[in-house]
């Protein structure tokens, strides 16, 4: 297992004069599938048409894995002026729910894509499908087998020995052609009989052992109804439909490299011409820290681990969209990462890396104390207010300013000042001086304690003529803290969030052992935190940087007497060992 750094990261990405990130030469080459599309473009294949398909299945929300295969394919539509389709690939109707449907949908639009008017559902071709069955019958390649699923899959053999032809198997084309229709005509009950493929019971690839192509669900389909009670595998469903949208690359996760020579069987039954679509495989995403298993996922919400699949714990699009994570960095964390061939495994640092940097450029700071202690100036007039000018945000001139109040008493970060500092501490401590950010210099004097020896009130004095624009504005000190004037200071609630697992790989556990045993027990802190007031007018899904703590973003729950913030990620990586020492 390969696993990308974020310190691999840094070293790919270059900053140019602009101070914009650009990327390297090598990561400019063409990934392997666009180099065979732009193979197939100069050979003429498909009359250089280039189109491709996003294939969800609807049992779940989709997840950031997700979210680099719809990057792949509606990418790569764009890229060559080609389509990309938004297909449902709904032959489960166990699972599958509109629920789901719904979100995907909202969550590719939300990613950046858009598939026009061509939005699939692979039930649209059921009756095709069928045709198709029947064809495939007629000629001889298909059969209505009676054996149960146990003998099935004893008769399918193993890798090292050839399976065993089905007593059936040898069904004249009549009685296969009656015993389909019966099947589709609601006769059998659910696992009595199958339709399968003729192909080889020897060949050395288990899948074309005779691979079933329908089986019995007497269950109502979420968009079918109760049409019908036969449903057909997703591999006789998924080629078929590719060919039916005239899809030239059919790209899919690496799992399906071996269904491959299927793919190719069946669309060699039914398609006519020389059109083919190409199935491509490519590694699918593995982040450390993540569990990305949509059964695991469901596990988590349906067992409230999680309060659901948009908690902003979850690597789902919508938990991250709730996290504060914006489509912009999910699609430069896709570009990044690159197309791989074999299987890997994604720092999350990287992750966080991208949303940081995306957050940083388009983000306005605000002051906001997590975690309170209150300093009084003692030298400060009593009743005066003054509204500082800030800087909305240093990268981007065009966001302007904002006031802030200032007064007598502020709140800094308990953990801003140390009694009895050791080492480097450059913030505040007895008798030294910091700057509080857009404002005066101040020096420490005295501190209160409460009886059990806890900080109630730092005491300072803050000196007139250091703020900007005063003569000594310049004079330097190496702190600078952030603060809140208590008077003006709004309670907001704040979410600490940080990753949902404490081990790298929490999906490897031993026998005996269920994956939720590497939960992080401090994946979520609720805390009341004081913001200076112009979160006042911050709406849900409003980002910002809160000076010198990390990226938050207003949470729907919010409403007129509560703001909430969940922290996206902090400013710094505290994860990785060098920082955490
Ligand atoms: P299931 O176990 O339900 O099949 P799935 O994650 O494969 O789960 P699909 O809805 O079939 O879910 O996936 C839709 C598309 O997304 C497929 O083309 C699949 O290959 C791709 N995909 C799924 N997971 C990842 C991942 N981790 N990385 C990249 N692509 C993925
Ligand atoms: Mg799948």
């Amino acid at each position: 297992m390969q696993i990308i750094s974020e310190n691999k990261l840094q070293s790919l990405i270059i900053m140019n004069d602009e101070n914009k990130t650009t990327v390297p030469e090598e990561k400019t080459s063409l990934n392997f599938i666009h180099q065979i599309i732009e193979d197939d473009i100069s050979s003429g294949k498909n009359q250089g048409r280039v189109h491709t398909r996003f294939p969800p299945e609807p049992n779940g929300y989709l997840h950031i894995g997700h979210a680099k295969s719809i990057c792949l394919n509606f990418g790569t539509a764009r890229k060559y002026n080609g389509l990309a389709n938004l297909r449902f690939d709904d032959t489960n109707p166990v699972k599958e729910d509109t629920e789901y449907v719904d979100s995907i949908m909202e969550d590719v639009r939300w990613l950046g894509f858009d598939w026009d008017d061509r939005l699939y559902y692979a039930s649209d071709y059921f009756d095709q499908l069928y045709d198709w069955a029947v064809k495939i019958i007629k000629e001889g390649n298909a059969y209505v087998d009676d054996l149960n699923a146990e003998q099935i899959s004893e008769y399918r053999g193993t890798v090292t020995r050839a399976g065993k032809e089905s007593p059936f198997r040898t069904r004249t084309v009549e009685e296969n052609l009656d015993l389909f229709a019966r099947m589709k005509d609601g006769e059998f009950p659910d696992g009595s009989k199958v339709l399968r493929a003729k192909v080889d019971m020897a060949h050395p690839n288990m899948l074309m052992r005779d691979p079933i192509m329908y089986r019995i669900l007497h269950t109502d389909h979420h968009r079918t109804g109760d049409k019908w009670c036969i449903y057909p595998m997703y591999d006789y469903a998924h080629g078929q439909s590719d060919y039916l949208e005239g899809i030239t690359h059919s790209i899919c996760t690496l799992e399906f490299e071996v269904h491959r020579p299927l793919y190719e069987w069946y669309l060699a039954q039914v398609a006519e011409g020389d059109y083919r679509p190409r199935q491509i495989e490519f590694a699918r995403l593995n982040l450390t820290y993540t569990v990305m298993s949509k059964r695991k996922l469901l596990q988590l919400v349906n067992e409230k681990v999680v309060t659901g699949w948009d908690d902003p714990r979850m690597p789902t699009i919508c938990g991250l969209r709730r996290r504060g994570f914006t489509p912009e960095s999910l699609r430069n964390f896709a570009d990044t990462i690159g197309i791989a061939k074999r299987d890997q495994t994604i720092d999350v640092a990287l992750l966080e890396f991208c949303v940081r940097e995306d957050l940083n450029k388009r983000s306005n700071r605000v002051m906001t104390v997590l975690n309170p202690v209150k300093l009084i100036l003692d030298n400060y007039p009593e009743n005066q207010v003054e509204e500082l000018e800030a800087v909305n945000n240093p990268e981007d001139q065009e966001k302007g300013y904002r006031k802030v109040q200032f007064s007598k008493e502020l709140y800094i970060e308990r953990e801003d000042f140390q009694e009895n500092p050791t080492g480097k501490f450059f913030r505040l401590k007895p008798g030294g001086e910091v700057r509080l950010k857009y404002g005066y210099i101040i020096k420490c004097e005295d501190i209160v304690k409460d009886n059990e020896g806890n900080i109630t009130e730092i005491h300072c004095t803050y000196q007139d003529d250091t703020r900007s624009g005063r003569p000594n504005s310049n004079k330097k000190v190496k702190g600078t803290l952030h603060w809140v004037s208590v008077a003006h200071a709004v309670p907001v609630e704040v979410r600490l969030y940080d990753r949902l697992f404490a081990t790298e790989t929490p999906e490897n556990v031993e026998e005996g052992h269920d994956f939720k045993e590497n939960i992080n027990p401090d994946s979520l802190k609720v805390i009341t935190a004081y913001a200076e007031s112009s979160v006042l007018s911050a709406k849900a899904g409003d980002r910002f940087q809160f000076e010198r703590l990390g990226y938050f973003c207003v949470d729907t729950d919010t409403n007129d007497s509560n703001i909430v913030f969940n922290r996206t990620v902090a400013l710094k990586d505290t994860w990785t060992k060098s920082e955490k020492a």
